[in-house]
């Protein structure tokens, strides 16, 4: 099959807002009156982001999805995306199941696929995701202020518990080994959140390394530190019948790939953020504050501070 062919077969699909798509030397795009474009690229390399032998169509889903993330956390709508793959091989039913699972990203979302390159290579897969957001107000890292609440989406540490069972870490049946790979693979990007978030945040970030060390960025960017609540942060499905305490705050604290958001927010805003949790029908927790020295702490359920270096959080600091 020529790359034309493979192309045109797997990812040119009917577009809905581009001017010219897939197929000429460049897109074309407009961008609406009042907006910027916010822009932002994540690639994921076999045997380093996933495994060689990963699931096609959860890979298409997952490798759209922690692009669209991104414009989550800034409060952008995602609107267009570009796709740039090195296959090792041309095989017609991976590709086939990739973009299946790419295009039920897409049309979740409503972005548009509109070009990239394909080559040959070590299987690479870097995309590039491009949205919409009021000129000004994109919720930025550097955001935060001291007595912000510090909040996040959903839950943490599934992903990580479901990549810990696939690296044969932990063992883990039934429904909560469903639910935690399921985390791992098919993660849902927070979009409506981030839009509901605009003039209410005043920071945000995805949750993609660890929330210590992604809410470490913002505190880097914004100049300040943090005091959270350890019963506060919303854990994993998992209880300590499948494994240790220590491994499931690890999980919470330290654990990569759950999507969720974290944000801050003046404290007047709580009753609004609560209402947009009610909503969207994601929960939300408050899990601490800023604070002005440049500090993270965290403490236990007895106001004890946690020694976090000392407990393996591999990805602090
Ligand atoms: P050029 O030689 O001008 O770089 P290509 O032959 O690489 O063009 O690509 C032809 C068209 O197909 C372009 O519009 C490009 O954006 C698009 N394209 C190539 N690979 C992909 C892909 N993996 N996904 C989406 N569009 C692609
Ligand atoms: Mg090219």
């Amino acid at each position: 099959m020529s790359e034309f062919d493979l192309i045109h077969q797997h990812f040119k699909r009917k577009t809905s807002h581009t001017n010219l798509s897939v197929g000429d030397d460049a897109a074309l795009i407009s961008v609406a009156p009042n907006m910027e474009l916010a822009i932002s690229a994540d690639m994921l390399v076999a045997g380093t982001h996933f495994f060689h032998n990963a699931d096609a169509y959860k890979l298409g889903w997952k490798s759209l999805a922690v692009n669209i993330s991104d414009m989550a956390a800034m409060g952008a709508n995602p609107k267009w995306a570009t796709l740039a793959i090195a296959l090792t091989e041309v095989n017609v039913n991976w590709l086939t199941e990739f973009s299946r699972g790419f295009f039920a990203c897409a049309d979740a979302f409503n972005v548009d696929l509109i070009g990239g390159d394909t080559t040959r290579g070590p299987l690479t897969i870097s995309v590039q995701i491009m949205g919409e957001v009021p000129i000004g107000h994109a919720i930025k890292r550097s955001g935060a202020k001291i007595d912000d609440d510090i909040w996040v989406s959903g839950k943490l540490g599934d992903a990580a518990l479901g990549l810990a069972y696939l690296q044969g870490k932990i063992s883990l049946e039934g429904d909560t080994l469903q639910a935690s790979i399921h985390a791992l693979h098919s993660p849902t990007p927070r979009v409506a959140l981030g839009l509901a978030l605009r003039g209410i945040a005043n920071s945000a970030i995805d949750v993609s390394d660890g929330l210590l060390a992604d809410l470490g960025h913002i505190l880097e960017r914004s100049n300040t530190g943090a005091i959270l609540q350890l019963a506060t942060i919303p854990r994993t499905i998992l209880t300590e019948a499948v494994c240790t305490k220590e491994s499931l705050i690890n999980a919470a604290l330290a654990g990569g790939d759950d999507y969720e958001l974290c944000f801050t927010a003046p404290t007047n805003k709580h009753a609004e953020i609560l209402k947009i949790s009610e909503q969207l029908a994601l929960p939300l927790s408050c899990i601490g504050q800023i604070t002005e020295s440049t500090a993270m702490i965290v403490q236990d359920e007895y106001g004890k501070t946690l020694d976090i270096k000392k407990t393996g959080f591999d990805h602090f600091g």
